[in-house]
Parts: C-alpha cells; sequence; structure tokens
C-alpha cells in the first residue's frame, strides 16, 4: 500500500533592503536558527528546510515556483522578520499552488528594554512586516493557516505540526483514486453525489467497474498463497468458532483470504486507494468481503459500504493524513447503528454489517463465521473487537445538489458497560459533543449522513482548515453548539457556498 511521500515545508523568510547588508545578515542567522531549532524539536512530523531571505519580486516569485514544482514540498511557511513591503509578494503568491502557512512570531520573546534602539526596533519588527503581509493575503483571498505565538513555545510547535497533517490532506487529496465494485445501492439518497464535481474540488478519481472484473482477480488468487494469509489469521486472531464445525469455519474464512489477495492486487495494478463494495451486487464473489475489507483498510485503503465513495475516499485521506504520526490510534469507515438512551449512559453504537478497520481495536481481535441478514451469499468471516475510548472526530461528506458540506463532530468514545456476546461485528460507542441530544440534532439538521470517516487522530480544525482548503463548507458539531445558533449558521453557510 501506498504511503506518503518523504514531505517536506519551506521557511521562507520576508525581508528588504533597506535597512542594509548587516541587517540583512542578522535575518538570515535568526532565521536558520529558527528552523534549526524547530527541526530539532521532535514536536514537528516533517522536516523544515531553510530558504534564503526573501527581498524581491523576482526571488519571491522564484521560490514559490521551485515550490511547486518540487514534489517533496508539501507547503511552505512565511514569515516577515522585518518589513517586507507586500506589494513584492503579489506576483509569487498569485502563481502559488501548495498549502501556506503564516507563522507571526518574533525571533526575540522579550523586549530588550536597557539596549533598544531604532536599529533593533528596525530589524525585529514582525508586529509590523506581518500585518502588512497578511493584508495583501487577504486581499487577494488566498486560503492560509495563520498562526500566532513565540516559535520557540510548545503549544505553537504544536500547532505548526498540525497544520502539516492538514497540509499533508491538501496534498495528498489530488492523488486519491476511489474504485468502485459496481454502483451505490439502490434508493439510498446520502451515499450519491456528483462525482465530476468531486473531482474539481477534491482532486478524486472515481471509476466504476463490473464486479465481476474484480472477482476474476479472486478466482485466480493460487491456492498456496490463500493457505499462507489464513495461517497468517490464525497466528494473528483469536478463532471464535462458536459451535461451528472448524474444517467448514476455515474455508469461510479462506474465501475472505482470497478476496483480500484479488482485491488488492486489482487496485495495485489500477492504482486505486480506496474502494467501495455493495451487498446487494456480487457477482461471482461467494461472499460479502467482511474480513478482506478489514484487513484492506488497516493496510490503509479507503472504504465505504453500499458504494459510498465519498465515505471511501474520506477514510482514505484521513489514512494518509495520520500515517506520518507517531502511534496513531486508528482511523475508520464507521455506521451509526443504536442508540442507548438510558440518562448519564447516553451513546451512539458505532458498527456495520462487517466493515470496520482494526486499527481502532483495543485489546483483542477474533474472527467469527456468521450470517449476514442481507443479501444471498455464504456467510462471511469478520474481525470482531471493541474500540478504544478517548476523543475522536467523526465526519460526513454529503452532497446538498449544488455544493458540498463537511460536518465534523467531536464525539467521545467509551467502553459499553457490558459485553455483547451475541453481536457478532466490531463496535464502537461514542457520545457526541457537547451531548446525545444536541449533537443527534445538530448532525440531522445539518444533513449528516448514517456513514462517517472516524479518527482518533486527527482534530475538528485539521478537517476544517482541510476544508477551507477545498473550497467547501464545514460545519462543526461541538461542545460549543447550540442548535439556534447552529441553524443561523447553516443559513449563513447557504448564502456563502451557494
Ligand atoms: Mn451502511
Amino acid at each position: 500500500m501506498q504511503t506518503v511521500k518523504n514531505y517536506k515545508f519551506w521557511f521562507c523568510t520576508g525581508s528588504q533592503d533597506l535597512y542594509g547588508n548587516e541587517c540583512l545578515g542578522h535575518v538570515e542567522d535568526h532565521s536558520k536558527k529558527m528552523v534549526e531549532i524547530l527541526n530539532q524539536s521532535g514536536v514537528l512530523p516533517y522536516e523544515i528546510v531553510w530558504k534564503p531571505i526573501l527581498i524581491t519580486n523576482e526571488l519571491i516569485r522564484k521560490t514559490f515556483h521551485e515550490a511547486n514544482e518540487d514534489a517533496e514540498c508539501a507547503g511552505v511557511i512565511t514569515w516577515m522578520h522585518t518589513f517586507s513591503p507586500a506589494k513584492s509578494w503579489i506576483l509569487g503568491l498569485q502563481e502559488f499552488r501548495k498549502p501556506l502557512l503564516h507563522l507571526h512570531t518574533q525571533f526575540n520573546r522579550e523586549i530588550p528594554y536597557d539596549t533598544i534602539d531604532m536599529n533593533f526596533m528596525n530589524e525585529n519588527q514582525s508586529a509590523h512586516g506581518d500585518r502588512e503581509y497578511g493584508h495583501i493575503v487577504t486581499r487577494m483571498g488566498i486560503e492560509r493557516k495563520v498562526i500566532a505565538g513565540y516559535w520557540n513555545d510548545k503549544d505553537v510547535q504544536e500547532r505548526i505540526a498540525s497544520w502539516m497533517i492538514t497540509a499533508i490532506g491538501i496534498i495528498e487529496s489530488r492523488h486519491i483514486r476511489v474504485c468502485r465494485v459496481a454502483d451505490n445501492m439502490r434508493n439510498v439518497a446520502v451515499t450519491e453525489g456528483d462525482k465530476v464535481e468531486a473531482q474539481i474540488k477534491f482532486g478524486w478519481e472515481i471509476d466504476a467497474y463490473p464486479v465481476n472484473e474484480i472477482a476474476e482477480y479472486v478466482e485466480g488468487v493460487p491456492q498456496n498463497e490463500i493457505n499462507a494469509l489464513v495461517e497468517e489469521y490464525y497466528s494473528k486472531y483469536d478463532i471464535l468458532l462458536e459451535g461451528r464445525d472448524p474444517g467448514e469455519f476455515k474455508k469461510h474464512v479462506a474465501v475472505q483470504a482470497a478476496i483480500e489477495i484479488g482485491f488488492e492486487q486489482f487496485l495495485e495494478e489500477k492504482n486505486y486507494q480506496a474502494l467501495v463494495t455493495h451487498f446487494g451486487d456480487l457477482g461471482a464473489l461467494k461472499q460479502l468481503p467482511g474480513l478482506a475489507i478489514q484487513r484492506l483498510m488497516e493496510k490503509g485503503y479507503g472504504f465505504g459500504a453500499e458504494g459510498d465513495w465519498k465515505t471511501a475516499a474520506m477514510v482514505r485521506l484521513m489514512k494518509i493524513m495520520t500515517s506520518g504520526m507517531k502511534n496513531p490510534k486508528g482511523t475508520s469507515f464507521m455506521e451509526d447503528y443504536t442508540y442507548n438512551l438510558v440518562p448519564g449512559k447516553e451513546g451512539i453504537l458505532q458498527s456495520h454489517m462487517l466493515e470496520v478497520c482494526p486499527t481502532i481495536a483495543d485489546g483483542p481481535v477474533g474472527i467469527k463465521v456468521c450470517p449476514l441478514s442481507m443479501g444471498n451469499r455464504e456467510d462471511p468471516a469478520r474481525l470482531v473487537y471493541t474500540s478504544k475510548s478517548g476523543a475522536a472526530i467523526a465526519t460526513s461528506l454529503i452532497d446538498l445538489g449544488n455544493r458540498f458540506r463537511l460536518i465534523i463532530n467531536d464525539v467521545e468514545c467509551k467502553k459499553v458497560e457490558k459485553a455483547m456476546p451475541k453481536l457478532p461485528v466490531a463496535t464502537a460507542f461514542w457520545t457526541p459533543q457537547p451531548n446525545l441530544q444536541t449533537g443527534a440534532e445538530a448532525w440531522i439538521l445539518a444533513g449528516g449522513a448514517h456513514h462517517t470517516a472516524f479518527s482518533y487522530d486527527l482534530t475538528a480544525e485539521q478537517m476544517g482548515d482541510w476544508a477551507a482548503a477545498m473550497g467547501i463548507e464545514a460545519v462543526y458539531i461541538d461542545k460549543d453548539t447550540r442548535i439556534r445558533e447552529f441553524k443561523k449558521e447553516l443559513q449563513l453557510g447557504n448564502i456563502v457556498y451557494r
């Protein structure tokens, strides 16, 4: 499975030649030192590369051009050490096509009260220069992140780190290709959408294949490869026979092993990073892909059930965003299933027929073979487990007919009170912020789907910034959400984004 490139971020310091070469020498020393310390901080997930001080139209334009052309450059961090007349930035910014961060900081933390003179003020005037630069970026209507604060403070470094993850999402979104195995489930509204507009807005290529074209790959998987993968499953997961014959059980598991290998070969050959299936259109496949899809998601593929290509692309996007993180907790396709409405214990049990990613598992993962209540195929094998607790986000990208909206809900994942021995699927359980009632009311008012792209590792801010970069509306459902204001926000979005 493809992972992220060896991405880097460029650090571009703005100045001008009005204050002489000695001043420019200091500017260079300072920004080099900042880059060195930021890289040594251990906080940033990607390296920062220092670039020569930008003082002229020509050099600024040339630098932004080179940033566009460099496949490893995932974005540019800009900062004005001195004053830098912002007309010099117009042509470069106009042509720049990558994520932009305006780091509004200052080399020195404290005013040197005893020694400060006019030379010092001219040299250290980020408060002045960054306002001039910020003005032109706003006037030009360029979407960018602004982070203010002292560059050597951990919280500022953590915000830069967080923005880097968003920038990877912005860059990688344009490399996502979704393989649709069959079409959307008949009559379902929310999994539909405008695929042409999705390619224009997000860069996603979304193609359909007849299910039997991929089923042929599954048929062609050699028996020895199937056997080896089944052995891997049996060594890695608990085998939960629950009264089934061990030989018959193993045959069912082997069908999923063949699907995993055949599907992965198909996706690799044709360069897809996400896929959808549909339980009602399985062609020659013997089982609904269950365990196989769970394993593919674990390897980084995006997935959406019932033909839900929007969620499949979002799951892939969020997986690639988190792939550079240390110790991620997990990202998955998910579905709102059933409520617990006991006062004080409110929450939504999350699951799907089968296809939940094991990266979110907490504790042992088992294999079960059980009948599927829908469709007309063999009992599919699936991985079962419960999920981690803690803060997470659930996102839903919807098509409103004339535009997209991303709904982002902060959720608190919890353990269910008791085991659910008769439930043959992986689950998570969460309470939406600010509480179940308001969270669910806001979600429904916003038009959110029953499918979500879910992650413990990303924040609402990161996904909202990604949406802003894509030029679409993002609405947040969090601890501050109140229905009356939320409805006003939706009305405002209808005007701004129509
Ligand atoms: Mn579903």
